[in-house]
């Protein structure tokens, strides 16, 4: 078989030349963004969806302007989250405008575009050949995203990222060395252990991980009131990272989720402290110290 590196010239595509044109476009697009924060894990399922659009709602309860770009294009959860689903996106003079939650959240998903339970297609040159275009035409898709949007001046732009340990990489890729990571686990080694293969994929890159969130940490027992462990405690597998702080598991979250409800809906609900004052300790990170390349050697 043979490999891109045995291909002379590129069939009059000019795909280099198309790429840096499109990168140049996102870098515009993105040039009233103060802070790109990624926020992924590895394993899929531990509650990156969910804590992004907390930690959203959070930081924008500090005062911050804040939109969510969902990358996961194919298992999409941010519109949901936001009560944006059918929300289409109209071109205008400066880019689409960015669809916003009632809370101010600005919102871009595939899950405004293809209404559940439509699977997002991408077409490819010969049937049954799909999985060799999939990741390009994926990440062309996120690229042309970032640069048709119109993200206006922004604090923070979070890229829900999708599952995928190394593919986690590719992502620090698009989004240039200046994105900082933060990875959300659950308190067990079969996360922990996943999390800990994307910190090391990270680590090979220029990019700064602020930290891990620890998610669903406990449940507090509507008996005793008292936070008591859902996972077995003494775990082995040890993320030699900053903890961002743990949220327990909250009942009313995972409601809200599904309906997609406004936060102020559940102001005393048990995961909206710990959620303030991770945004308070991502707020304090990113402004101690701004990432730049060369910091890391
Ligand atoms: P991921 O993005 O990592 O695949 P999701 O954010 O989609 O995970 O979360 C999976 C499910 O767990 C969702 O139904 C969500 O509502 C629920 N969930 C996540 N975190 C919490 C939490 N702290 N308390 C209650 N439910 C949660």
């Amino acid at each position: 078989m043979k490999s891109y590196y045995d291909i002379v010239g590129d069939g009059g595509s000019d795909i280099l030349g198309q790429v840096a044109a499109q990168q140049e476009r996102v870098a515009r697009s993105l040039s009233g963004v103060r802070t790109l924060l990624a926020v992924g894990s590895g394993k899929g399922g531990v509650g990156k969806s969910t804590l992004t659009m907390q930690l959203a709602c959070a930081l924008r309860e500090l005062g911050n302007a804040v939109s969510i770009l969902d990358a996961d294009l194919n298992g999409p959860s941010q519109a949901r989250l936001g009560a944006l689903q059918d929300r289409m996106l109209i071109p205008g003079e400066n880019g689409a405008p960015v669809p916003m939650t009632q809370t101010g959240i600005g919102v871009v998903s595939m899950g405004s575009l293809v209404p559940e339970p439509r699977s997002v297609e991408f077409e490819s040159v010969s049937s049954g050949e799909s999985h060799t275009w999939r990741a390009t035409r994926e990440f062309s898709l996120l690229r042309e995203l970032l640069a048709c949007m119109n993200w206006g001046k922004l604090d923070y732009l979070l890229v829900d990222l999708p599952p995928g340990a190394e593919r986690i990489v590719q992502y620090a890729e698009l989004l240039g060395p200046a994105a900082a990571f933060v990875l959300v686990t659950v308190p067990s080694d079969l996360a922990t252990g996943v999390v800990a293969r994307s910190v090391d994929a990270l680590q090979k890159t220029p990019n700064r991980i602020l930290g891990y969130v620890e998610n669903m940490d406990g449940y507090y027992c509507s008996d005793c009131g008292q936070l008591k462990p859902l996972f077995p405690a003494g775990s082995q597998v040890k993320l030699d990272l900053p903890c961002l702080g743990s949220v327990p598991f909250d009942p009313e979250l995972a409601a809200l989720c599904d309906r997609g409800g406004s936060r102020s809906e559940v102001p005393a609900g048990v995961s909206w402290q710990p959620m303030r004052r991770i945004a308070e300790e991502v707020h304090r990170r990113v402004a101690e110290r701004v990432p730049v390349p060369e910091e890391k050697t």
